[in-house]
C-alpha cells in the first residue's frame, strides 16, 4: 500500500496533458488542449485538457478528473494500480505505508498465494507443449476444438498430468510450502493424509485478476467419467473470491469498454471460444450462478448485457433469477438463445466464426418478451399455473427501470394471456410497491449509507488490510440519484445558484474585503474567504438550493469551514460520485460560460470575477435572496387566496408582505438595478 506523501508526490508530479496524450491525441486550443471524447462518440471535440489545474472534463458525456481518475475511467485501472503506473511514469520511488507486523503478514500470505499460482500456470502451460502426455491429451483437446495456440497463450491454458503429485511434488522441491499449497488449493490433503493434485489429468483454465494476476483455477475434465464433475474448481483463498470474479474480464475489458456491451455465457471453454471468433467482449460466472458483485464488476465497463443461453431449455425460473438480479442492478438486459443442444462452442466449431457472429446478432431478443412467449407456450390452460407465472413476470416488469417500457410489457402481457390491462397494472402496482418498501428497507438497514455500494476496485484492493489507503478521502456527502439529477434542467434558480456554486469553487479560497456595519451606523472592513462569506450568508438566512447537487457542493464547504478549514478543489478532483465531479469541474474548466445569460436575463453587469471578487460574491448573494424572495412572494399570493374573509390571518399576511418588499427594495438598491 502507497502511504499519503507518496501519492501526494505522485499527484504533485503528474501532468495531465502527458497522461491524458499517451492514450488521446490531444490539439492545443488557448491554454487548453481539446480532443475528441474517448469515452463516448462524437465527431467534434468536447473533451477538454486544463494543465492549469490539472483536470480534464468531456462537456460531452460529463466526463472528469484528474490523471489518477482518467487512468481508472480510461484503463480500468484500480487506484492503486493507477498510482502505480504514474510512479513508474515519473520515476517516484513507492514508499509503502506503515503495516502493523500482522498487515505485512497477511500481505506476505498474499503475495506467495499470487507467486505458487503464477508457479502452477507457468507450469501447467509448459506441460501443455513439452509433455508428450500434455501434447497428446491437453493440447490434442484445445486444438480439436478448433483453438489457436495464439488464444491459449492468452488465456494461459495449460494441463495438469493424470499422476497424483506431478504438481505438487514440484512446487515442494522449488521451495512451496504444504501450507501454501493446501490454502491455495493446488494441493487436496485429506483427513486420511492423502495428498494429492487437486486438477490432476484435466486442461487447466486460469481465473485472473482484473489487473492480470492469476488468482486460481478452473479446470475441465477431459475423459467421460461419470463420477466426476466435469469441472474443479479452485477453492475460495484470501486471493480468490469466486462470487466476485468473472472468467475471462481480465482479457474481455476493454472490448466490453469499447463495445459498451457484455455477452455473458454460461463456461470457460464458450468465453475462449467466443473470443476467438472475434467476440471479444465476453466473460463467463465460472463455478457459481451469477452474483450482485459478478454484474457489478460488469457494471464498471458497461450497462448492457445479453446473456447467451445454452440450448438445452434449462428452466425458465433460473432464467428469471439471473434477470431479476440483472435488473435490480440497473443493467440493460438482453438475451440469445441458441438452438437445441447448442452453446456457442459447439456452434462455433460446426458453423465458423462468422456464422456465430451472425447468429449473436440476429437472435438477440428482449429478455421480458422472450420470458412471456416460453410461458404462453408452458402454461396453455394451466389456470394455476398461469396465475404463478404472470406473478413471476409481473415480478420482473416491475424491476424494468423505465416507466414506458414497463406499461409496454403490461399491455403486450394482458394481450397475450387474455387479461384486462387494469389487473395487471394492480399487480405491477403492488409489485412496485413491495419493491420500493425493501429499498427503503435497505437503506435504513445501512444507517443512511447508500444503498448499493460500488464493487471494490480490483480482487487486490478487496482483500487487502482495511486500514490500507486505497481510495480518496471521501467527505460524507448526501448521495444525488440519478432520477434527482436528471431533473437539473428544471429548476428555475439554477442560473442564480450556479453563480454561487462557481464563485465556491472558483474563488473559495481567496480573500475579499468585507464592509461589516458596527455599532452607532458605522462600517468596517473585514478581510474574510470568499467561501466563508457565501456560507455564512446563506446559513444566517436559512436559504437552500433547489438543485441537489449545488446543495451537496454547499454542504461540503459548510462543513469543512464548521472544521475550520478550507474545501480544497481535489475534494471535487477526486470526488467518487460523477455527478459532482462533473457538474465541479465543468466551473472549473470554464467557469464564465453562463456569464452572457445571466447578464442579458438580469440585465446585471457580471465583472470579472478576478478584478471584482468582492463585488461579484456581493451581487451573486443579492440576486440569489432575490430570487427567493420572490418565491415566497408566489407562496404568500397564494395564502392571502386562501385566507379568504379571515382578517387576522389577512393581517399576518400583508405584514409578511411589506417586510419582504423591504428587504427586496434594499437588495435592489445594492446591486444598482430594477429588478421586477
Ligand atoms: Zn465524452
Amino acid at each position: 500500500m502507497i502511504d499519503p506523501e507518496t501519492i501526494q508526490r505522485i499527484k504533485d508530479a503528474v501532468r495531465i496533458e502527458e497522461v491524458v496524450g499517451e492514450f488521446v491525441s490531444l490539439k492545443k486550443r488557448g491554454s487548453n488542449y481539446i480532443a475528441c471524447c474517448p469515452f463516448h462518440n462524437e465527431k467534434t471535440p468536447s473533451f477538454v485538457v486544463t494543465p492549469a489545474k490539472n483536470i480534464y472534463k468531456c462537456f460531452g458525456c460529463g466526463k472528469a478528473g484528474d490523471g489518477v481518475r482518467f487512468l481508472m475511467e480510461h484503463e480500468h485501472y484500480s487506484y492503486q494500480e493507477a498510482l502505480r503506473y504514474l510512479a513508474k511514469k515519473y520515476n517516484i520511488d513507492i514508499v509503502e505505508g506503515e503495516q502493523t507486523p500482522e498487515q505485512r503478514q497477511k500481505q506476505n500470505e498474499r503475495d506467495v498465494l499470487y507467486h505458487v499460482s503464477e508457479f502452477a500456470q507457468k507450469y501447467f502451460a509448459d506441460l501443455l507443449y513439452n509433455d508428450e502426455m500434455g501434447r497428446a491429451v491437453g493440447l490434442n483437446y484445445f486444438h480439436g476444438r478448433g483453438m489457436t495456440d495464439e488464444i491459449i497463450k492468452r488465456f494461459g491454458l495449460g494441463y495438469c498430468l493424470d499422476e497424483w503429485r506431478g504438481f505438487t511434488d514440484y512446487a515442494r522441491k522449488n521451495g512451496y510450502s504444504d501450507e501454501v499449497l493446501k490454502t491455495s488449493g493446488l494441493t487436496v490433503f485429506t483427513d486420511e493424509g492423502k495428498v494429492y493434485d487437486r486438477f490432476r489429468g484435466r486442461v487447466t483454465f486460469p481465473i485472473f485478476s482484473t489487473s492480470g494476476r492469476v488468482m486460481g483455477f478452473s479446470c475441465r475434465i477431459l475423459t467421460k467419467d461419470k463420477d466426476k464433475a466435469k469441472y474443479v474448481n479452485s477453492p475460495d483463498s484470501p486471493i480468490y473470491d469466486k462470487s466476485n470474479t468473472l472468467y475471462g474480464l481480465y482479457q474481455a475489458r476493454q472490448a466490453i469498454a469499447k463495445a459498451d456491451k457484455c455477452y455473458l455465457v454460461e463456461g470457460n471453454v464458450d468465453v475462449v471460444s467466443m473470443h476467438q471468433s472475434g467476440v471479444e467482449n465476453t466473460v463467463a460466472s465460472c463455478g457459481t450462478s451469477l452474483t450482485v458483485g459478478q454484474i457489478r464488476l460488469i457494471r464498471r465497463y458497461t450497462k448492457n448485457v445479453t446473456v447467451v443461453y445454452d440450448g438445452d431449455k434449462a428452466g425458465v425460473k433460473a432464467t428469471i433469477r439471473a434477470t431479476d438480479l440483472l435488473f435490480e442492478e440497473g443493467m440493460h438486459v438482453r438475451m440469445v438463445m441458441f438452438p437445441d443442444d447448442d452453446d456457442p462452442d459447439s456452434y462455433a466449431q460446426k458453423h465458423g466464426s462468422t456464422m456465430l457472429q451472425e447468429y449473436l446478432r440476429d437472435h438477440e431478443e428482449n429478455i421480458v418478451l422472450y420470458q412471456l412467449r416460453v410461458m404462453q407456450d408452458d402454461v396453455k390452460n394451466d389456470p394455476i399455473r398461469k396465475a404463478e407465472m404472470l406473478k413471476d413476470i409481473v415480478k420482473t416488469i416491475a424491476l424494468v427501470p423505465d416507466l414506458l417500457e414497463r406499461s409496454e410489457y403490461v399491455k403486450i402481457c394482458a394481450s397475450r394471456f387474455g387479461m384486462s390491462e387494469q389487473t395487471l397494472q394492480r399487480e405491477l402496482a403492488n409489485a412496485l410497491y413491495l419493491k420500493a418498501q425493501k429499498e427503503f428497507k435497505a437503506s435504513q438497514d445501512k444507517n443512511g449509507q447508500p444503498a448499493v455500494a460500488e464493487p471494490p476496485l480490483s480482487q487486490e484492493d478487496a482483500a487487502a488490510p482495511a486500514s490500507a489507503v486505497s481510495a480518496p478521502e471521501q467527505v460524507a456527502v448526501p448521495t444525488v440519484s440519478p432520477q434527482t439529477a436528471a431533473l437539473y434542467n428544471m429548476f428555475p434558480d439554477e442560473l442564480q445558484e450556479n453563480k454561487i456554486i462557481r464563485l465556491l469553487i472558483n474563488n473559495g479560497n481567496q480573500v475579499i474585503k468585507q464592509t461589516v456595519k458596527v455599532e452607532g451606523g458605522k462600517t468596517e472592513e473585514h478581510a474574510e474567504y470568499v467561501a466563508a462569506v457565501i456560507v455564512g450568508d446563506i446559513y444566517n438566512d436559512g436559504l437552500t438550493f433547489d438543485n441537489p447537487i449545488y446543495q451537496t457542493i454547499f454542504n461540503a464547504y459548510a462543513q469543512k469551514l464548521q472544521q475550520g478549514t478550507l474545501l480544497d478543489s481535489q475534494f471535487f478532483v477526486d470526488n467518487p460520485d460523477e455527478q459532482i465531479r462533473s457538474t465541479a469541474l465543468e466551473m472549473m474548466v470554464e467557469p464564465y460560460t453562463v456569464s452572457d445569460q445571466w447578464e442579458k436575463l438580469h440585465h446585471v453587469s457580471v465583472q470579472h470575477p478576478e478584478n471584482h471578487v468582492a463585488e461579484d460574491v456581493e451581487n451573486a448573494l443579492n440576486i440569489f435572496k432575490l430570487r427567493k424572495i420572490d418565491h415566497k412572494m408566489n407562496d404568500l399570493a397564494q395564502q392571502f387566496k386562501a385566507a379568504g374573509q379571515d382578517e387576522k390571518v389577512l393581517e399576518a399576511l400583508l405584514q409578511e408582505k411589506m417586510a419582504l418588499l423591504a428587504a427586496k427594495k434594499e437588495l435592489c438598491a445594492q446591486i444598482h438595478c430594477v429588478y421586477n
